[in-house]
């Protein structure tokens, strides 16, 4: 089945309600959102009523809640916790308040961006990483922690199959149960693989990873060039990786029942004319034909 869906958002109004409506409305059956903002730690509580009004139109509209994903803000960086271990109890306390948060409006699978090494060395950054994780699922359970797979900006770990498996094989028995993937074909694209040979990169995460810890993949085009590292999303079909090639992945059959979600821009002609594409792209996506809802 096609799970097909794309990021929404969640406000302190409507909180999860809001974000199946969202969803409800570009025809989508899953859906990406973040618990609050991305890049502070201010969070409202999560409302009881709302979370169980949302969950009763998700059973009413076929959604299931178990391919639906929350991202975990951008603030988070368990790579590098700063000079002397500094924000190591601030990184992992948010972090662990994040995924509490997904038990609580029973959504339970977090994408997480690995983190970036900044002043360290990568091989320091992946036991940063492998370090946090452990410490933070040890004792958390029903809830599944998604890394990123990374364009390779900057000083970013995950932008290889090698690197996530460098942290994947540091993981405690119990913990590495809990840990899984996002793959982003932008991101892929950016870090040096061309999608056009996709299923050579399965081939080879299959043999270090294991395909079975795929759990989620975000389907966006990319603005740039294979290996630029740039990490610049663009709308579905209109990249450098192009409408086939990303439809290829989406219907590829060794990714049958992951969940697909979209993190394509905003369509802005103008300031009066701003727009989620969503809708559009997955109709395209359903027809497995381009459709220019841009310039028409
Ligand atoms: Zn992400």
């Amino acid at each position: 089945m096609l799970y097909i869906g794309s990021h929404v958002s969640y406000l302190k109004d409507k909180q999860l309600v809001g974000v199946v409506k969202e969803a409800l409305s570009y025809d989508a059956n899953i859906f990406m959102f973040y618990t609050g903002s991305n890049q502070s730690t201010l969070r409202f509580p999560v409302d009881k009523d709302l979370t169980r009004e949302a969950h009763q139109l998700m059973i009413e509209n076929n959604i299931n809640k178990d391919k639906c994903i929350v991202h975990a803000p951008f603030i988070i960086n368990l790579a590098n916790y700063g000079e002397d271990n500094t924000k190591f109890d601030f990184y992992t306390s948010f972090f662990k308040q994040e995924l509490e948060r997904c038990i609580e409006l029973d959504i339970r699978n977090i994408v997480l961006h690995p983190g970036s090494f900044t002043n360290l060395t990568k091989e320091e950054g992946i036991k940063n990483i492998a370090k946090g994780l452990n410490y933070v699922l040890k004792d958390i359970e029903g809830v599944n922690v998604l890394l990123e797979y990374m364009s390779g900006k900057g000083t970013e770990v995950g932008s290889s199959i090698d690197d996530l498996k460098a942290i994947i094989d540091l993981l405690d028995k119990n913990v590495y149960e809990k840990v899984f993937v996002c793959l982003d074909t932008c991101h892929i694209n950016d870090s040096g693989v061309d999608i056009a040979d996709f299923d050579k990169f399965l081939d080879e995460f299959d043999i270090k990873i294991g395909l079975s810890k795929v759990r989620c993949v975000h389907i966006n085009d990319s603005y740039n060039e294979v290996g630029s590292h740039k990490d610049r999303h663009a709308n579905f079909g209109y990249g450098t990786i192009g409408f086939d090639k990303l439809i290829n992945v989406i219907y590829n059959p060794r990714l049958k029942d992951i969940p697909m979600i979209l993190e394509t821009p905003w369509v802005n002609r103008n300031e009066k004319d701003t727009w989620a594409p969503y809708k559009y792209e997955i109709e395209n996506i359903r027809n497995k034909k381009f459709i220019d809802y841009i310039n028409q």
